[in-house]
């Protein structure tokens, strides 16, 4: 009896691949602040040029209200106070309220603007990103940790965001008002004004230590961040096994561990962040006692009128804000940079296998294939190569079985047909067409992948059996349906086609999955099938009609199939026994069971442990 292989096309198991958890090295070098700053204006600022151009409008009116305020302060203490005048009394109050309303409607504009801009740049960046993951090689994909993955798509391209509006803001608004105020500081009192300009040096020192340090330990809690990620993920991913094998507790201990970890480096950034503002008040404090002291002497010897020390001293206090914000504008584009950084490595990754130049549409008849003296290896620093020497034919129409024992290289025959990784050595070739030449998409049209776990996708049943061909009619779907004995279940779920699967497709028994795949690759209608054999077994009714489905798949199909028990390939037209990557026998069952070498073995042994 075959025991059911679930399936599925070619790229689901891809884009599954792509999310299992593994190591991910950095491929390229950092790049330098300005190259990224250069990108992202470039690449994520573009065509926001209008929105930001009125944001900035809207910059230079509020730094502008901001001096005005400080500057109103003048007239109202010498007009009122000290002239007493009856009209001013009227005019200077309405002035100043006017100056606040239109400086309270230009930052509401401003930020809503810039912020905007920022949420685009994010929206556009994850696209990007989303891209890259779908487009990359299985190799680099298989590198991703998926945890590193998703804090790269959430928490990174927030910061990229913070990094974007604090920087558009700081460099415009902050350094704007700065200048308006110092305007005011200055004709007032141009003395005093320099006695301030003393601050600056300390202030930047202050600035450079608290952004670079605050660098370091964002890096660190980043890390972290991606561990956690991963481990939330593996542990949503793995939840039957968790459950099953008691391990909530040393998963939730792991997880333990990371949260501690993040939570040391949250707890540095947020001491160094909160450190930032009291650091450089400490030097305004010196400025703002020195200015009091050196303008009380100089009113004291009537030198200066205590209306320009008023206003010089609002447009002082005034300044701290926009100072503060500085301070804070290197630590947050310090941080921003460096995730942008990040982002743009992964976005960078080009696939390495491509179609090549001249490629050509593959033209496939009856979907005969040949390996030719195949070889490949993983790792370049592998002992033993995965694939060494291999060849094997399957001509059109034919059965043909891989067997062997695990680790043998089966899944990389399959890997290497589907061109999820070239072979190094050798050829393959589907209807006499070496597959280096032809088009990736004409190539994994013409094949069907069939997994060993089904792989569905949360949406309908419908829209999962359409994956196989997305321009599929409904006709077309149900008639796919029925070839996988999948109709009639389908029929009775509640709200039948447009019936939601559940992640993974959990709302759905294993064989009811794996009749959906079926369908999928009925759908397709591939000449190749690639069926990997399911290890665990169905009742004997689900799998009775999984296999009834499968027969139907197989039928005027080129098929080769990985097979884990034995029993299923007895009417293959060729078996291949692979062993530590190269083909030690090949024949029909009889031929191979005669010469009684790995295969024999291998039969015997599968025969004691399948039950009667
Ligand atoms: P099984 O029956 O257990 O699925 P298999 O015959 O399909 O095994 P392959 O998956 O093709 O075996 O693996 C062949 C060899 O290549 C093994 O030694 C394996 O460790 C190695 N290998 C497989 N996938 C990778 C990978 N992504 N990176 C590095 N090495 C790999």
């Amino acid at each position: 009896m075959l025991h059911p292989a679930a399936m599925t096309a070619g790229t689901d198991a891809s884009i599954r691949a792509d999310l299992s958890p593994a190591s991910r090295a950095r491929v390229a070098a950092p790049m330098g602040n300005a190259t990224i700053v250069r990108r992202l204006v470039r690449g994520y600022l573009k065509g926001q040029w209008g929105t930001l151009g009125l944001a900035v409008a809207c910059m230079i009116v509020t730094a502008g209200m901001t001096a005005a305020l400080s500057y109103l302060l003048d007239p109202a203490i010498k007009l009122i106070f000290l002239d007493k005048r009856a009209d001013m009394l009227m005019l200077i109050p309405f002035a100043v309220f006017g100056v606040i309303v239109v400086r309270a409607l230009t930052t509401f504009v401003q930020q809503a603007l810039v912020d905007t801009v920022g949420e685009r740049a994010v929206a556009a960046v994850q696209r990007d990103l989303f891209d890259s993951l779908v487009h990359g090689d299985l190799a680099a994909l298989n590198a991703v940790h998926s945890g590193q993955f998703v804090s790269n798509f959430l928490y990174d391209a927030t910061l990229m965001r913070d990094a974007i509006v604090r920087g558009i803001a700081g460099l415009t608004l902050e350094f704007l008002s700065l200048i308006a105020l110092a305007g005011v500081m200055v004709y007032q009192d141009w003395r005093l004004a320099l006695i301030s300009i003393f601050v600056l040096p300390g202030v930047a020192w202050v600035t450079q230590k608290i952004g670079s340090s605050l660098r370091r330990a964002a890096s660190s809690g980043m890390a972290e961040t991606a561990e956690l990620s991963t481990a939330l993920s593996e542990a949503l991913d793995g939840k039957r096994i968790v459950k099953a094998y008691g391990l909530e507790d040393h998963v939730a201990s792991r997880a333990n561990a990371r949260i501690d970890g993040r939570l040391k480096y949250l707890v540095r950034v947020a001491r160094t962040r909160a450190g930032a503002v009291p650091a450089s008040d400490l030097f305004a404090g010196v400025v703002i006692a020195g200015t009091i002291f050196y303008a009380g002497y100089q009113a004291m010897h009537g030198e200066i009128g205590i209306n320009h020390f008023a206003s010089f001293l609002a447009a002082m206090l005034l300044a701290l804000q926009p100072v503060r914000n500085l301070t804070q504008l290197w630590a947050t584009a310090s941080s921003g940079l460096s995730a942008a950084d990040r982002i743009f490595a992964i976005i960078d990754t080009k696939p390495r296998i491509v179609d090549r130049p001249g490629a050509h549409v593959l033209a496939a008849s009856g979907g005969a294939v040949r390996f030719r003296n195949v070889g490949f290896s993983y790792r370049a620093d592998a002992g033993a190569p995965a694939i060494e020497n291999v060849s094997l034919e399957a001509q059109a129409g034919q059965k043909i079985a891989l067997v062997g024992p695990s680790g043998a290289g089966k899944s990389t025959l399959f890997n290497l047909l589907l061109r999820f990784y070239d072979a190094e050595t050798g050829g393959i070739e589907i209807d006499g067409q070496d597959i280096g030449h032809v088009t990736l998409k004409s190539l994994r049209e013409n094949i069907a992948l069939v997994t060993q776990e089904p792989i569905l996708f949360d949406e309908t049943v419908a829209e999962n059996i359409a994956l196989g061909r997305r321009a599929a009619s409904q006709a077309e779907i149900e008639d796919a349906a029925k070839a996988a004995a999948a109709h009639e279940f389908i029929s009775q779920l509640p709200e039948g086609y447009a019936t939601r699967v559940g992640e993974g497709g959990l709302r759905l028994s294993g064989g009811q999955r794996q009749r959906i795949a079926i369908a999928r690759a009925m759908l397709r209608n591939a000449p190749i099938l690639l069926l990997d054999e399911a290890t665990s077994s169905l009742d004997s009714e689900s799998e009775r009609q999984v296999q009834e489905a499968l027969a139907r798949l197989m039928a005027g199909r080129t098929t080769i199939v990985i097979a884990h028990r034995l029993s299923t390939v007895l009417d293959a037209d060729r078996i291949y026994v692979l062993d530590r990557g190269r083909v030690v026998e090949s024949g029909t069952h009889s031929e191979l069971m005669k010469h009684s070498g790995l295969y024999a073995r291998l039969y015997q042994h599968n025969l004691n442990d399948e039950p009667a």
